[in-house]
Parts: structure tokens; sequence; C-alpha cells
């Protein structure tokens, strides 16, 4: 029985309780978007140890942090270090994208020391292990089937299936070429190889065994967007919509068979269509959760991807989007450090926190609120407690200190809530005198 089932024959068990104490809503809510695939719980069954974490309507958005190793950088301390930061800043769930050493035993290491909720993406574990180039054409269907079946077992909670990159969804493509083509590194595998062999999608045609999977060990299915923009001028072009009606379908046929499901996104989009590609998932989808990938709202800034992201991740969560991929600075220059990571999810988690706000959801608001009333009252204690990043905004307070600490040295003595108080003492001082 998989989660849905349970949660259509009324039943609220552990994992929907803990949730929904999490999250401050009622069972009943989490239950009822559960079996209405408005709201998944990515928790394989083998998998007890990850912090149960809900995704969807009326919840908190969540941060994904990405991580994996290169063929050129096959370190998997080096991934662990960046597990444990991305967990540290805050990261929701963590996504293994290694394509460099021994991916397997990478995935164990890493799914045996993470705390949240993992994901996976088994054609790229299933392209490593053939070789990028020949491998790939060499490979049959049962070899990408393989993959999945294996990931499930390992105990991911999460996995990306890029079933959306049809033969229909390729020729409409080659009739509107676009100045980026095909970005998704999974989807550009397939795609290679289902041109190669001519042949349909394997994980379409037989999608049917990708729910028997996720059926049997609990795998929540990222509905992967092969075929999302990677520039601005494709954005919202024929293929991307027509792949997105392909998912709306994948997701009613996983939610039919008791399989969670959730839509991923874009991508690079001008920040006047990001609102408009969220609403456009959720009337298509019929309110799967959306999980996007930025969006990055410029092509032209390398070295600041963690900020273009996070400025269509805000967008994109106040417009409804339930689950944020984070982009590190590194992004489309190198593979990124432990660093990189970090600032990632805090962009990632201003994005979300900005959206839950501009939601209402309930609470939301209230963090600012009782922040802003220590930063009026010159808590300096309170605020670096309370703040997003504490261990950043203390680094920044101490490197350049007041000479009175009760400002901060932007203006000193010309703190405006300082001048205030003066002036409010004064007053006091001048009526108590009258
Ligand atoms: S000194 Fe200036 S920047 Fe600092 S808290 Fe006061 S008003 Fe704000």
């Amino acid at each position: 029985v998989t989660l849905i089932e349970s949660s259509s024959s009324g039943q609220a068990g552990a994992l929907i309780e803990a949730v929904a104490r999490a999250e401050q809503v009622t069972a009943e809510a989490v239950r009822a978007g559960l079996v209405e695939g408005t709201i998944v719980i990515p928790a394989n069954r083998h998998r007890t140890a990850a912090r149960p974490c809900g995704i969807g309507r009326g919840l908190r958005v969540k941060v994904n942090a990405n991580i994996g190793t290169s063929g050129d950088y096959a370190d998997v301390e080096a991934e662990l270090t960046k597990l444990k930061a991305a967990v540290e800043a805050g990261a929701d769930a963590i996504m293994d994208l290694s394509t460099g050493g021994d991916v397997a035993a990478i995935r164990r290491r890493l799914l045996a020391a993470c705390p949240v909720p993992f994901g996976s993406v088994p054609v790229y574990d299933a392209v490593a292990q053939h070789g990028p180039e020949k491998g790939l054409m060499r490979m049959t269907a049962d070899d990408f089937l393989r993959a999945f079946a294996a990931h499930a077992q390992d105990g991911v909670d999460f996995f990306v299936v890029h079933a959306g990159v049809t033969r229909e969804a390729l020729r409409i493509l080659d009739r509107h070429p676009r100045v980026c083509g095909i970005v998704s590194r999974g989807g550009t595998m397939l795609s290679e190889w289902m041109r190669y062999h001519d042949r349909e999608n394997p994980l379409y045609e037989r999608f049917d065994e990708v729910l028997d999977i996720a059926r049997e060990h609990e795998v929540t299915l990222s509905l992967g967007d092969g075929l999302r923009p990677g520039c601005l001028a494709d954005s919202f072009d024929r293929a991307q919509v027509y792949e997105l009606g392909v998912q709306a379908e994948l997701h009613t046929r996983a939610l039919a068979t008791g399989v969670q499901s959730m839509i991923e996104g874009p991508g690079h989009v001008p920040l006047n269509q990001v609102a408009a590609q969220v609403e456009l998932e959720k009337a298509v989808c019929r309110g799967a959760p959306f999980f996007v990938l930025g969006p990055l709202v410029t092509d032209v800034a390398p070295g600041y991807d963690h900020i273009t992201s996070a400025i269509g991740a805000a967008v994109a969560a106040a417009a409804g989007a339930d689950f944020l991929c984070y982009v590190t600075a590194s992004e489309h220059l190198a593979l990124p450090g432990a660093a990189e990571v970090r600032e990632a999810v805090m962009a990632s988690r201003i994005a979300a926190h900005a959206g839950d706000v501009a939601r209402g959801r309930p609470g939301a608001a209230d963090w600012d609120r009782r922040f802003a009333a220590l930063r009026a009252r010159r808590d300096w204690a309170g605020q670096l407690d309370l703040c997003l990043d504490p261990e950043r905004a203390r680094r920044l307070r101490d490197a350049h200190r007041p000479s009175d600490e009760g400002v901060c040295s932007m203006c000193g003595e010309f703190c405006v809530f300082k001048l205030a108080e003066r002036g409010a003492e004064a007053r006091k001082a001048g009526r108590d005198r009258a």
C-alpha cells in the first residue's frame, strides 16, 4: 500500500501527522493534498532516517540543493562536505547529480549521511556507467530501467524521470529550433539515444514499469523537464509547452496508480514570464507540486547565478511554486564548492520565505515582524539570533564593529533609531519641565 492509497482510505499515518505538525496545518489538509496530487512527501519505504518533508499546496516553500561529482572532480569527501554545508544552511532536500567516479558507491555514502529527503537522477548513473559517447548508444531500454530499480532499492526518496522528451516533442523542437537547444543533461542523453536508435523515449514508452518500481519502494517521481528553456529566448517555446502537457498526463497516470509525483519547471525565463510559467503549470497539471530550477531571469551573469535564480525563484514562489532548486554562483562555470553551496541555499531560502510572505502563509510575515521589532529596539543579540543567516550576519558585524555597541558602524551616532529615541526622550524631558 502506498502513501496515496492509505491516505485515500482516510488514514493519516505518522508521516502525515509529522508533516502537519511541522507545517502547522491539519493532518486532514495534508492527507487530502496527497490524495488530490497537490502535495508530496518524498519518503522511500526503506529509509526512515530522513526528516519528513511535505511539498505542495498550503505548505512552506521548500529548497533543494544539488550536489554530486563530475568526471573532473570525483571526490566523495568533497561531496559529503557540500552535503553537510547545504543541510546546515537549511536545505530541505538534497539531490545527488553525480556523474564521475563510482557513482553507485558515492550515492550510497551520500544517502547514508543525508538527514533530509534525497533525490537522484538514475539516467545519469546509467549513462555514466556505460560511458557518455559510444556507451550511451550501446545502451538498451532495459539499462535505463535497471538504474531506476537500483536507485529505488538504495533508498532514494525521489528521482527524476525525463519521460516528457518524447519523439513528438523532438519533432516539434526540430520544426522550431532554439538558441540553446536542449540544456537538460538527462534530456540530452535520452534525446541522443532516441535519435540514434530511432526509438521512443524508453521512460515514456515503459512508464508503467517506472511506476511499478516507484510503487514498490514508495519513490516520489520528479517528472523532469528535459526541454526546459536554457536561455531567455527559448522560454515558452512550443517544445517546452508541449512537454508540460506530457508531464501533466504522466502526473495523472502516477496518481491513478498511487504514486506521488511533482512537476519540474524551468530554467531560464524572463522575469515578466515567471508567474505565467507557474500559473500554466498549476492549471495544466491540476495543482501538482511545482519544482522549479531558479528560474534564472537573465543569461548574462555567470558568477552571480545564485542571485539571478533567486530573483526568479522569489517571483515563482509568490505565484505558487512549491519547491525551489537552488542554482549556485558556479553554475555554467564549474563544479561548485561548499562555500557556493552554502551561499546558494541561503539565496533560495530568502526567495522561498519571500514567497511564503507574499502568499500569506500563516506565520511567515510574523518572523519579519518580530525581527523588525528587534531592529527598531536596537537589540543586536536578538537580531543576530533571529536572522536567516546568523553566521554571516555576525561575521559582517564583527568585521567593522561600532564604537558604540548600541548602533552599527554604518551610521554610528546618526542611527535613525537612536536619533528617534533621543528625540522622544528630549520631548518627554521638555514636557516634564513644563
Ligand atoms: S546605525 Fe544606521 S544602518 Fe545601523 S542600525 Fe542604525 S540606522 Fe540602521
